[in-house]
């Protein structure tokens, strides 16, 4: 929204390894650089994944991919070997071989929540729209307006180096508030769009823990996995396709692993 409003690319100014590149970002920029590589000795890439916004969007591009690395290509025989070897914690385990039993409480909450879909998009809508004037004042066009104003009003006696550019260019002040109005009103209507796709995100992702496709084999998650390769490893059938194994040895796997299944039933 604020790219498309012309603000700028905000996010890039909290970009938390800015100041290391180059040699030079604030205090609290930097305490936050240190902070996120501290945090990633214990958990693997933090702000990549959980708060950059082009990671997000590789996420729901790897999603629609029609190729993607996947632990083992043909076949899985549940061993579990690879179930801790993704740092990322993108590897789906099987589901259990028991048929799911669905819960009526489950198919009402699923209703009620498509029922309430629509008020949930139209009151997280609204508020987005209500945000328009704080987020708007991340625009120059309208911090500058606000400066301006203060001014006129004689409640600002210093003129800050921006509004004296401003008056040099001769420009009257109403022609800027009328720009800051209009830019105010985009973002009063990016608001709308922002704040509805937000609620849909939340609507979908309640539905999504009330459907279930059974998995019968592990698998990743498509936007979790970052095709590193860290789990190939730990495939035998990889180990076979490598000749770290031998196919006997792999059968032997396989035949330990129905033992186990049976000794587990
Ligand atoms: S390729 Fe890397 S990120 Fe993807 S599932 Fe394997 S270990 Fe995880
Ligand atoms: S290591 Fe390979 S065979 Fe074993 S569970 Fe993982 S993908 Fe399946």
């Amino acid at each position: 929204m604020f790219a498309a409003t012309g603000a700028g690319f905000i996010i890039c100014q909290y970009d938390p390894f800015i100041g290391f590149f180059r040699f030079g970002a604030d205090f609290n920029m930097i305490i936050f650089g240190m902070s996120m590589l501290l945090l990633g000795t214990v958990v693997a890439r933090p702000y990549c994944r959980f708060l950059c916004p082009y990671g997000v969007l590789l996420d729901w591009m790897s999603r629609l991919s029609r190729r993607h690395v996947r632990i083992t290509p043909d076949e899985c025989n549940n061993c579990r070997l690879c179930e801790e070897s993704c740092p990322f914690g993108a590897i789906k385990k099987a589901d259990d071989e028991t048929p799911p039993v669905r819960r009526e409480s489950d198919v009402k909450r699923f209703a009620a929540i498509f029922v309430l879909l629509p008020v949930v998009v139209f009151g997280s809508g609204w508020v987005g729209s209500r945000l328009d004037i704080s987020l708007s004042r991340l625009h120059p066009t309208v911090s500058l307006a606000e400066e301006v104003l203060l001014e006129n009003a004689g409640k600002r006696t210093e003129m800050t180096d921006a509004t004296k550019a401003f008056r040099a260019t001769g420009k009257p002040s109403e022609e800027l508030f009328a720009e800051a109005k209009s830019i105010q009103n985009q973002f009063r209507k990016g608001g709308w769009i922002l704040g509805g796709f937000i609620g849909v995100i939340l609507c979908l992702k309640l539905i999504s823990l009330f459907i279930r496709r059974r998995r019968l084999e592990y698998d990743i998650d498509k936007g979790a996995c970052l095709s590193c390769g860290r789990c190939f490893a730990y495939c035998p059938y990889e180990q076979v396709r490598l000749g770290l194994m031998t196919p006997e040895e792999l059968k032997e796997l396989d035949r330990r692993d129905v033992k186990i299944k049976q000794f587990r039933a």
